[in-house]
């Protein structure tokens, strides 16, 4: 299942940049999985290669 690592996420935003039907950034300006999101969209691939840090885990 597709999730952020939130100690991880530095916050910068890339993640619901390619990917924003999965991901958003949240109040404590961390990205997290929108609800209801699709789990198998096809760009949760593509922000996992993007995020910086590897926050992102599937
Ligand atoms: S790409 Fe990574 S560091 Fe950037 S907001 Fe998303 S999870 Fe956080």
């Amino acid at each position: 299942m597709v999730k952020v690592d939130k100690k991880t996420c530095i916050g910068c935003g890339t993640c619901p940049g390619v990917c924003p039907e999965v991901f958003e950034m949240g109040p404590d300006g961390k990205a997290r999985v929108k609800k209801g999101a699709d789990k198998k969209a096809k760009c949760i691939k593509e922000a996992i290669k993007s995020c910086p840090v590897d926050a992102i885990s599937n």
